[in-house]
C-alpha cells in the first residue's frame, strides 16, 4: 500500500514537528518503484527503493532482514513473534 500525504511545508499538526514529505513514484522498467521523502522544512531529501528482498535507502542497498535489524530499534519496535510492536519504555 502506498502512503499518500498532503505534503504541506512546514506542516507541525501532527507530530509537533514538520512532518515529512512523501512522495511515490511506482515501478518503471526495471527500476523498483520509490518513495521521495522531503524533510519538512527544508529541501533536504531521501530516495527509498524497495523491492521484495531488499531496499535501497539513500543509495546504501540492503535486504530487508539487514534494515530490520539497524532500524527496528530506532523506530522503538521490537518483533514479537510474527508481529512488530511498539517497545515500552522504562517509564510507560
Ligand atoms: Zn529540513
Amino acid at each position: 500500500m502506498v502512503l499518500k500525504r498532503l505534503n504541506r511545508f512546514y506542516d507541525t499538526s501532527r507530530f509537533r514537528q514538520p512532518q515529512i514529505r512523501v512522495y511515490h513514484r511506482r515501478a518503471k522498467g526495471k527500476k523498483c518503484p520509490r518513495y521521495l521523502l522531503k524533510c519538512g522544512c527544508c529541501e533536504d531529501q531521501l530516495e527509498i527503493y524497495y523491492a521484495e528482498d531488499g531496499l535501497e535507502i539513500g543509495g546504501v542497498n540492503g535486504a530487508i532482514d539487514d534494515w530490520r535489524e539497524i532500524l527496528l530499534p530506532l523506530l522503538l519496535l521490537e518483533r514479537k513473534g510474527d508481529v512488530f510492536v511498539p517497545k515500552l519504555g522504562p517509564g510507560s
